[in-house]
C-alpha cells in the first residue's frame, strides 16, 4: 500500500490549490452574495486542465486518475464549492455515463467542448415525485421514428438553467419500472426546452439549480445512450461513481473551515491570552483535524478502487457519507471558535458550513447510503 502522491497527482494538487486560494476563495463570498457562477472563471479552470482531470486526452481532458481527480475537486472546493460543482457535474455526473455507455459520435460531439469550457453540462434524474425513489421518474420519452418525443419536468438540476447539454434519464412507460427507464445526451437550445423555477437555497448558492420542462421536445436515437431499460444502471453506477466526488468538495471545504478557524484561534484574545491557547478549544481543533484526516482517507481510497477498476460501491457510499457528515460537524465547530465573527459573513465559515449541509443530501441522501452501504455489508452473510 503507498499512501504517497505521483508526480502527476502532487502537480494537479498545486495547481488546483493555488487556483483555489488566487482566484477562487477571494471571490467565493461574493459569488455566494451574488448567486453566479462566473463563466470566466470556469474557463480559466478548464485551461488549466481542471474541468477534465480524468477524461482521457483523446477527448480533450488531461487523462489523469481518479485520484488525481478527486484532489483536485478537494482543492477546489477549498476554494468555492459552487466552481468546483461544475468541475464535478463535468468530471463525473456527465462524461462518465457517455465514455462508460455513450457512441464515439456522442463522446466526441460532446466531452471536449465541456472539458475546455465552452459548454456547460447537467446531469437529471431527479423529478418531483421521484428523489430517493428514483425508478418512480415519470418524464415519458414516446418512440416517434428515428426519435424519441419527451414531455415531462425534471426537479433539481445543477446548472439546468445554464446547461448547453443534459444528461437526461426518461421512461418509455413508467409501469415498466427500471425496465423501461432510458438515457440521453440532450441539447437545451431546440424547441420544447424550457427552463422553470430556479431553487432559492441555503447553500451553493452560486450554483444554478433549476427545474427544466420538455414539452414534445424530440431527441434524435442517435442521443440515446445504452438500450431502453438500461438507463436505472447507467444512473446509478454515475451516481456511485459522483459520490466519491462530493466526499472530496466536503473534505476541502471542512480544511478550509479548519484553517480559519485555527488562524482566528491563534490572533484572537481573550482573558490576557490566545483563545488556542484553551484546552477548550485545543480539543475541538483536534477533532476537527481527526475527523478530516480520516474523511480524506476514505475518499482518497475509494478513489483508488476505483482507479483499479473495482465498482467500490460500499466504498464510494462510506467516503461520501463519511466526509459529509464531518463536514458539516467541522463547519459547525469553526462557527463556534470564531465565536460572534463566525456568524457573521466575514469569515467565510458560516458560508461553508450551508455549502457543505448540501453534501448530505445530494446524489443520495445518507439515509439512502446507508441503506446501500447495509445491503454491501450484508450481501457477504445472505449470499451464502
Ligand atoms: C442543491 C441541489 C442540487 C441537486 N442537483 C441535482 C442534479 O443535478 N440532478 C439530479 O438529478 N438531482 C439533483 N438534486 C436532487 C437530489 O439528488 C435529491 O434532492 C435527493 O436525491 C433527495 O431526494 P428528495 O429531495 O426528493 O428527498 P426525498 O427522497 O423525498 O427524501 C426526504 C427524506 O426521506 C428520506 N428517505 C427517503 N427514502 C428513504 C428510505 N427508504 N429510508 C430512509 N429514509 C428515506 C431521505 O433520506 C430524506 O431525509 C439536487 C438537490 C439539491 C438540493
Amino acid at each position: 500500500m503507498d499512501f504517497g502522491f505521483t508526480e502527476e497527482q502532487q502537480y494537479v494538487k498545486d495547481v488546483a490549490r493555488k487556483f483555489a486560494d488566487e482566484r477562487l476563495f477571494p471571490h467565493a463570498g461574493e459569488f455566494d452574495k451574488n448567486a453566479k457562477l462566473d463563466r470566466g472563471v470556469i474557463k480559466e479552470m478548464a485551461e488549466l486542465g481542471l474541468m477534465g482531470v480524468k477524461v482521457p486526452e483523446k477527448y480533450g481532458g488531461t487523462g489523469l486518475d481518479e485520484l488525481a481527480y478527486v484532489i483536485s475537486l478537494e482543492e477546489l472546493a477549498r476554494g468555492c464549492a459552487s466552481h468546483a460543482l461544475v468541475a464535478a457535474v463535468h468530471g463525473s455526473l456527465f462524461t462518465f455515463p457517455l465514455l462508460e455507455y455513450g457512441t464515439e459520435e456522442q463522446r466526441t460531439k460532446y466531452i471536449p467542448a465541456v472539458c475546455s469550457g465552452d459548454k456547460m453540462a447537467a446531469y437529471s434524474l431527479s423529478e418531483a415525485g421521484s428523489g430517493s425513489d428514483a425508478v418512480s421518474l415519470r418524464l415519458l420519452a414516446t418512440e416517434d421514428g428515428d426519435s424519441y418525443v419527451l414531455n415531462g419536468t425534471k426537479l433539481w438540476v445543477t446548472h439546468g438553467a445554464d446547461a448547453d447539454y443534459i444528461i437526461l434519464f426518461a421512461t418509455v412507460n413508467p409501469e415498466l419500472r427500471t425496465k423501461g427507464i432510458v438515457a440521453f445526451v440532450i441539447e437545451t437550445d431546440r424547441p420544447g426546452f424550457a427552463v422553470g423555477k430556479n431553487e432559492d437555497k441555503m447553500g451553493y448558492k452560486a450554483s444554478p439549480t433549476s427545474e427544466i420542462i420538455f414539452t414534445d421536445y424530440r431527441v434524435p436515437k442517435e442521443n440515446q445512450i445504452g438500450e431502453v431499460g438500461k438507463g436505472f444502471n447507467i444512473a446509478m453506477e454515475t451516481l456511485n461513481h459522483g459520490r466519491i466526488s462530493i466526499g472530496a468538495q466536503a473534505v476541502g471545504m471542512a480544511q478550509r473551515a479548519l484553517e480559519i478557524a485555527a488562524k482566528y484561534s491563534c490572533e484572537r484574545k481573550q482573558f490576557g491570552k490566545e483563545i488556542s491557547t484553551f484546552q477548550g478549544l485545543q480539543f475541538m481543533m483536534a477533532d476537527m483535524e481527526a475527523k478530516i484526516h480520516t474523511a480524506r482517507l476514505a475518499v482518497y481510497q475509494a478513489a483508488w478502487l476505483k482507479s483499479k477498476g473495482k465498482a467500490a460501491i460500499k466504498e464510494a457510499a462510506i467516503a461520501k457519507m463519511m466526509a459529509s457528515e464531518m463536514g458539516t460537524e467541522v463547519a459547525h465547530s469553526a462557527i463556534q471558535i470564531l465565536g460572534g465573527y463566525g456568524y457573521t459573513h466575514e469569515y467565510n465559515v458560516e458560508r461553508i458550513y450551508r455549502d457543505v449541509r448540501l453534501c448530505e443530501i445530494f446524489e443520495g441522501t445518507n439515509q439512502i447510503l446507508r441503506i446501500v452501504i447495509a445491503r454491501e455489508l450484508l450481501k457477504e452473510y445472505t449470499d451464502n
